[in-house]
């Protein structure tokens, strides 16, 4: 028997791995499943290449677990391992042979599993002693058994086999237990060996005999070998591809569609990426694509392979040229996976586009369900925005599509302003905003619907890459002046009569200092009084609300214009009793004040120039006196204006309706309304 140390640096190599090099134990199933599918490999690249002439027999890889001994074992039929290479790949350790098998054997197809770094090596986690009973395909070589107790001592020594191939035995620790659960192996076969190249049998098919479960003579094989993945794309049928989404994921909807990806140069990637039907919330239905090399199950997060964007995607990915043992930031700069995240990124964008020219009408049906992927990439990825802006929809209130190129034509000619900017008119709200886009409309203008859960930001971003071009939400102004066409907004009225029509709708605000009370003619069948909220505020407050960089805006109060139609019948009843009642006071007010504001204006000429010592005390006295006067009256005037505007219910009533058409009549203010407004009927 041959004693020997397993030769690395470290004496402490074994706690290490115990530890830190893995977070999931269970990951030593894959480990020594790979590598035994590995071994099966390279058996049939020998044969096929002439160099292993003998029969290849049943080659399935077996698991099986000894309850009573604590034991797991993985059995292959494999190629084996000589005295001699069990010196230089166990115990050698971190010196991997694939790599030199590959060199020798590159040109050949059989696949074999890469580099997991100290992959038998993680038995060690769940085991306080190995053994590895192996005879090598050579047939002139003897069989010999490794064995090792987590110390770095091991013992070689002659063995016997039946057959070529190898057994690896683990005796599980004390911590490790849960190992011996069938149920525990199947999960664990499950998720890393499910779709691996060799076939692998666990126990035995179990059958229903006399209402018990009994156990037949059949192996019960747990992978499928060919995965649809594997398959090439032109012998794949629809319905194959539905199947094996449902088998993926079978709690979930059908895809919209999918992708059949086969790429082996520059970089070797297959696999079959889905379009999963997207409702308003991203965070929900996340089935998360599986990454696999060589059709080992690596991981479920792929966020540092591709784009974000695309993890809204489902399905599986397969390629050995993605580093495995790698820190995030070293994956996110590897060529390789550059390659191949830029690949898989045009081949959804050729997809939609595909499916865009040949079946618009599809493509049109599809598109709510797709529009959060789209705008998602859209907004985060340059190269997807520059081709997904030829077939990116935009939905108008009247549930007609529109590509960008299209929808530009169509409201160019009546939706551009004075500036040469062509304004998109959007909703966010087709019922809270309802009034406003009825108001677009009979203009002439079109109103798109931007209700989705990306949509302020889709807005932000599509507005950089347009020229000339401006959104702005359908109730952010009136109607003329959403779409301005020329720079003056009319009004009819006169400087004074607008002076004292402002204190008197002030009057009846809740929050004045919110409002800002303006004029305008907006047509004797306009609304007699709109409420609106600037494009810009509107839209600073909704980024910090989602946690945009515009996070002091979220404090500031919201601001609202209130806008009087100087138009509208009713306006012109409050604009006349106003008159009749204070129209006699509020002129005498005005023509005193405006001699005293010439008085001022009088003094103010003659002691233009002179500085504040030079003048006489008696003239600052008469100016200060002046001035207090003058800010008396005007106080006088607005507070009779808006006493008498606290009197008047209609005055009330119309800022209450237009309250109302926004959704901000709310509680007890609604309460009033609600009985002012049955009392006014009466
Ligand atoms: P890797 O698989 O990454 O090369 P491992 O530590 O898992 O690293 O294995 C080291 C080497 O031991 C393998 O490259 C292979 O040559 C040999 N080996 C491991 N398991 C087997 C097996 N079941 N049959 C034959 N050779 C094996």
């Amino acid at each position: 028997m041959q004693k020997g140390k397993i030769n690395v640096t470290t004496d402490n190599i074994f706690p290490i791995i115990k530890k830190f090099l893995y977070s999931d134990h269970e990951i030593f199933l894959r480990e020594l499943v790979s590598n035994a599918v590995d071994a099966t490999q390279k058996l049939k690249t020998l044969a096929s290449v002439g160099d292993f002439k003998g029969e290849l027999g049943d080659l399935t890889i077996r698991v099986n677990v000894d309850k009573k001994n604590k034991t797991i074992t993985v059995s292959d039929a494999g190629i084996g391992m000589t005295a001699e290479e069990i010196g230089k790949y166990i115990n050698e350790i971190a010196f991997s042979s694939a790599e030199e098998f590959m060199e020798k054997y590159k040109n050949d197809t059989n696949a074999i599993i890469g580099h997991f770094g100290l992959g038998f090596y993680s038995s060690f986690m769940v085991s306080d002693k190995v053994e590895l009973v192996t005879s090598s395909w050579k047939e002139e070589e003897k069989a010999h058994k490794w064995s090792c107790d987590g110390s770095p001592e091991f013992s070689l020594e002659e063995a016997q086999r039946e057959r070529r191939g190898t057994d690896v035995i683990l005796y599980l620790d004390k911590d490790s237990e849960e190992f011996l659960e069938e149920q525990r192996i199947n999960e664990m076969l499950n998720k890393y060996c499910r779709f691996l190249p060799v076939e692998i049998a666990f126990g035995k098919e179990k059958d229903w005999k006399d209402g018990k479960e009994v156990e037949t003579e059949k192996d019960n094989i747990i992978n499928d070998t060919n995965p649809l993945w594997t398959i090439p794309p032109a012998e794949v049928k629809e319905e194959q591809y539905k199947e094996f989404y449902r088998d993926l994921y079978p709690m979930s909807d059908e895809p919209l569609f999918n992708i059949h990806l086969n790429v082996d140069y520059p970089f070797n990637l297959t696999g079959i990426l889905y379009f999963p039907k997207i409702s308003n919330n991203v965070e929900v239905q996340r089935n998360k694509i599986q990454l696999y090399s060589n059709q080992v199950f690596i991981t479920d997060s792929v966020e540092d392979i591709v784009p974000e964007f695309l993890t809204l995607l489902h399905g599986v990915l397969d390629s050995p040229d993605i580093p495995l043992n790698v820190s995030r930031s070293y994956l996110q700069s590897d060529s390789n996976v550059k390659k191949i995240s830029s690949h898989i990124m045009k081949k959804v964008a050729d997809k939609l586009e595909e499916i865009f020219k040949k079946d618009r009408e599809q493509f049109e049906k599809k598109w709510d369900a797709l529009k959060l992927f789209i705008n998602y990439g859209m907004i985060s990825e340059e190269k997807f925005y520059d081709r997904a802006a030829k077939f990116a929809l935009l939905k108008n209130t009247d549930g007609k599509y529109f590509t960008f190129e299209e929808y530009e034509k169509l409201i160019k000619p009546e939706q551009t302003d004075k500036d040469k900017q062509v304004v998109y008119l959007y909703t966010t709200d087709k019922d809270k905003q309802f009034s406003y886009i009825e108001s677009a409309k009979a203009k002439g203008y079109d109103v798109l619907v931007f209700d989705g859960q990306l949509d302020v930001h889709f807005v932000n971003h599509v507005e950089t890459k347009l020229k000339d071009t401006r959104f702005a939400r359908v109730d952010s102004d009136s109607i003329d002046r959403l779409i301005p066409k020329d720079d003056t907004t009319k009004d009819n009225l006169t400087p004074e009569q607008k002076a004292d029509l402002t204190p008197v709708f002030q009057s009846q605000l809740n929050n004045s200092d919110h409002f800002i009370v303006s004029f305008e003619a907006m047509g004797e069948t306009g609304q007699p009084v709109i409420i609106t909220q600037s494009e810009f505020m509107r839209r600073m407050k909704d980024m910090s609300e989602m946690g945009g960089g515009a996070a002091m805006y979220g404090n500031l109060p919201d601001s609202y214009n209130l806008i009087v139609n100087t138009d509208h019948a009713l306006v012109g009843n409050i604009l006349e009793k106003t008159d009749k009642k204070l129209g006699k006071q509020v002129g005498e007010l005005r023509e005193e004040k405006k001699k005293l504001s010439d008085e001022r204006s009088a003094l103010q000429k003659k002691t233009e120039g002179k500085k504040d010592e030079e003048l006489a005390q008696a003239d600052k006295d008469k100016l200060e006196d002046l001035k207090k006067k003058i800010d008396k009256i005007e106080n006088d005037r607005i507070e009779k204006l808006k006493k008498y505007g606290k009197s008047e219910k209609l005055v009330k009533q119309l800022i209450d309706l237009a309250l109302l058409a926004n959704n901000m009549l709310k509680g007890e203010d609604l309460a009033r309304f609600v009985k002012r407004s049955v009392e006014l009927i009466k």
